[in-house]
């Protein structure tokens, strides 16, 4: 790996630009109206894995909902589930309720101001406890995230993969050395937002960037050679058979475990197709395994196509009907912690995995929603 800094860029050379910049480009979000801990944590949080249009959209119905740490603390797990369906990666919901909890219980209610205790709080993580003090109390802490990553990696031409253990680091070092004396909150977000709005990862706007004159991916002609790339992630293809069971115009949902895969989210029973299997057969099957339930009259809606972490998985969506037509008889479970028999209208009250919440909003909130007939 090189290390051209600092041969390359000088702090002020650097800074300066990027700072005058931020001053006339900044985006009007509404974290940065007061810079209150809370309000930047939440965000910070919202935006691992989210692109910015929506969560802004979701930042400001979760601080309406949950304006304070105490709110957040005395909300139950459903309450913050459904508040965070859609963004995915529920860990962070269960977290944020869990940090919450403890910083009442443990810190008056009252947000830390240091690192190592932010470090100390469930899913709170370098990056968040750096983002949190830096964003909100303005202390000087490396704030590097993939829009950060690729910045510097371009600026000092870095010829490593940007997530392998060494060059993380040194990106690291660098990302604190350019911090000028008493400017991290608005550095560190100066640099997210240059590689966001204007160091993009296939047309970076060059021409038109504070940092032209000190790049030296730009003076080499190589931006689009940085970052080198990662070696590429092979996705897993996964089938997955799905369905609604309906009865006398309630629908059966159950609520998933309290740990494992999309823990505490609910969702229609199912699972994925074994063998040589029909998605018919792994559906009785399932639905006989989880509930006890004798399910027939299959009809097909669609297949729904999503992604989960390593996995492509296509989805196998059916309504199906109880083979005795008893009205809404009572579970015996083996893979979920609770039942409900629901009304369609009421399921946005509930959190769901994406591929089912897909389901629902394509078929099952119509009039004409097909498991009625
Ligand atoms: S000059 Fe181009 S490559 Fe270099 S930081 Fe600016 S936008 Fe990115």
């Amino acid at each position: 790996m090189k290390q051209l800094y600092p041969a390359v860029v000088d702090q002020q050379s650097f800074s300066r630009p990027l700072l005058d910049w931020f001053a006339d480009h900044a985006r009007d979000l509404p974290w940065r109206r007061t810079y209150d801990p809370y309000q930047v944590w939440i965000s910070e949080v919202m935006l691992q894995q989210t692109q910015m249009d929506r969560a802004v959209g979701y930042f400001q119905r979760w601080t309406s909902k949950f304006p304070d740490v105490h709110a957040l603390a005395a909300a139950s797990e459903d309450t913050v589930l459904a508040a965070w369906e859609g963004l995915g990666y529920y860990t962070r919901a269960r977290n944020l309720l869990r940090a919450a909890r403890f910083v009442v219980d443990n810190l008056s209610g009252i947000l830390p101001r240091d690192h190592a205790t932010w470090l100390s709080l469930p899913g709170v993580g370098p990056y968040t406890a750096a983002a949190v003090c830096a964003i909100a109390y303005n202390q000087p802490h490396a704030v590097v995230d993939a829009n950060v990553s690729r910045v510097l990696a371009r600026v000092l031409d870095l010829d490593t993969p940007v997530k392998e253990r060494a060059a993380a680091s040194f990106i690291a070092k660098q990302a604190l050395t350019l911090t000028p004396p008493g400017q991290a909150r608005n550095f560190s977000q100066a640099l997210m937002e240059l590689g966001a709005l204007v160091c993009l990862p296939r047309r970076p706007r060059c021409s038109s960037c504070p940092l032209h004159d000190v790049c030296e991916a730009r003076r080499l002609d190589i931006v689009l050679e940085r970052p080198v790339p990662a070696k590429a992630v092979t996705f897993i293809p996964i089938d997955v058979a799905t369905g609604v069971l309906m009865a006398r115009g309630l629908i059966y949902i159950q609520k998933r475990p309290a740990t494992g895969v999309w823990a505490g989210l609910w969702e229609f029973p199912g699972g994925t197709i074994e063998g040589t299997e029909t998605p018919e057969q792994t559906l009785v099957r399932e639905y006989l395994e989880e509930t006890g339930f004798v399910i027939n009259n299959l009809r097909k809606l669609m297949v729904v196509r999503h992604g989960y972490t390593k996995y492509r998985v296509a989805l196998h969506c059916y309504c199906c009907r109880l083979t005795d037509d008893r009205p809404q008889p009572p579970p015996i479970l083996t893979a979920a912690q609770e039942y409900r028999w629901v009304r369609p209208e009421t399921l946005d009250q509930f959190a769901f995995p994406a591929g089912h919440r897909k389901l629902i909003d394509l078929t099952l909130t119509t009039r004409e929603m097909p498991c009625r007939g």
